[in-house]
């Protein structure tokens, strides 16, 4: 309808946000975050029903009357068990993207539920990691059995479901995923639903939807109480990541994005799927397309423990020119402590190469940063030789892409377009996803 507003939450690592855009995909507004403050508040389901409705309340009345639909992105599987009757959390409450079971779980139900799915994933699916949604629930299994009543959802779809009315809580492609939903035949695969895992699983695995598909209608009372449209509708939600890389404005074949944090990430939108478990590549389904990507374990962390400040990066980067080959060009920037590299190439020995140092500063930061720009420029290479569509032109987001030097730099080797990312406000990428193609 004319007037109608996209309304999107993350609930990231360090705060929930919102965002609202029109029907152009134009920012409307972005209410102040909502802080998590201490690590332990941001695990309870408590906090995040608090968290929505607070930043619900935030939203302008005006605003709020021309709702018409609204998704959720949450971090990358974290999972809850809730009662099935009363829809409120169990007392097991979550599991938040880190947990790994190996560590975490109690006594060996962590070793035991890491056994259990080897047995029965295929060879490097992305459940065989120990922080998988699938390793968690079947640990908590192991501790003590699941009630009959318990039943899965992740992060972004129990916080969806709290503006819904009764009924099963139903998941997204993205956040599904890391729980073994196959993306490719949008089913649970037949080893999840046979054997000891299916009895663990049977009637638990949440209905999954299309990121931006229809989920569910939101509750008559609350819309009412809030002041929104009776038929506002709650879509399928995304992860924090991926919501990050719709608000680029990624959008066309080819169009990517690099993630310049503590580690280096890359993410590419293919016609078509790939993956290669040893190195971590795998797709998500977005639409009609693939969003391909891996993730380095260098990165800007290693700038950090070489003691740059950011007036010293600024500084001694303004001195670097871009098309000058640096003074050690085979420097592989991994933090002291890391043993071992996933991406582009995975090699469990890989340790940092960062020697010999030169005298001046410059030089040195010259040198790290191009290892890295290699590193980046490798990645994208390994997606193109695994199937994936040709790169066309490389948005930046993270610390490391204030940095004009470091970008032209990095054009260079990438030989595409390469620029700063405008937004990459996650919030605005779940309103984009609301609002839909
Ligand atoms: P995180 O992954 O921890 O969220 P950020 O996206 O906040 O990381 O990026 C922080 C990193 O960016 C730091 O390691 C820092 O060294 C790096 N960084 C900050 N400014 C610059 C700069 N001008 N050039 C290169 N790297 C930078």
């Amino acid at each position: 309808p004319a007037g109608a507003l996209a309304l999107g939450f993350d609930f990231g690592t360090s705060a929930a946000r919102c965002a609202l855009v029109d029907a152009e995909g134009s920012l409307v507004c972005s209410p102040p975050p909502y802080p998590w403050g201490d690590r332990e508040r941001q695990q309870t389901p408590a906090a995040w029903r608090e968290a929505l409705f607070a930043l619900l309340e935030s939203v302008p009345a005006a605003e709020r009357r021309r709702i018409s639909r609204i998704a959720v992105s949450g971090t990358s599987s974290s999972v809850v068990l809730y009662d099935a009757k009363s829809r409120r959390p169990s007392s097991r409450g979550c599991r938040m993207y880190d947990f790994n079971v190996n560590r975490q779980a109690a006594g060996t139900s962590g070793e035991e539920a890491m056994k259990l799915i080897h047995s029965v994933a295929p060879e490097g699916h992305t459940v065989r990691s120990p922080t998988s949604a699938l390793a968690k629930v079947v640990a908590w299994h192991l501790e003590e059995p699941l009630s009959p009543e318990e039943q899965i959802a992740h992060q972004a779809d129990f916080v969806a479901a709290q503006l819904c009315g009764a009924g099963p809580i139903v998941s997204d492609w993205h956040n599904a995923l890391k729980l073994g939903y196959d993306v490719e035949t949008l089913d649970y695969p037949s080893w999840m639903r046979s054997g000891a895992l299916g009895e663990i699983l049977e009637s638990r695995l949440p209905r999954v939807v299309m990121p931006g598909g229809l989920a569910a209608n939101i509750c008559p009372e609350l819309a009412a109480r809030l002041g929104m449209p009776t038929d506002c509708q709650v879509v399928g939600g995304t992860t924090d990541s991926i919501a990050a890389f719709l608000a680029a404005g990624a959008s066309t074949i080819g169009d990517a994005v690099t993630s310049l944090g503590s580690t280096l990430a890359i993410k590419l939108l293919s016609s078509n799927p790939v993956s290669d478990a040893a190195r971590g590549v795998y797709s998500h389904r977005l639409g009609d397309l693939w969003l391909v990507g891996g993730a380095s374990n260098a990165g800007c962390a290693v700038l950090r423990e070489q003691g740059f400040t950011a007036e010293e990066l600024a500084r001694l980067s303004a001195s670097i020119d871009p098309s000058a080959a640096p003074p050690h060009a085979h420097y592989y920037p991994l933090p002291s402590a890391t043993v071992g590299e996933r991406f582009p190439r995975a090699d469990d020995s890989a340790v940092a190469v960062l020697q010999p140092v030169p005298e001046e500063r410059a030089l040195f930061l010259h040198s790290i940063l191009y290892g890295l720009a290699r590193i980046e420029a490798d990645g994208y290479a390994a997606l193109k030789e695994l199937g994936a569509s040709e790169l066309r032109r490389v948005q930046t987001c993270g610390g490391g892409s204030d940095n004009p030097q470091w970008m032209a730099l990095r054009e260079r080797l990438l030989g595409v377009p390469t620029s700063r990312a405008a937004r990459t406000d996650a919030a605005l990428g779940a309103a984009l996803l609301a609002r839909g193609p």
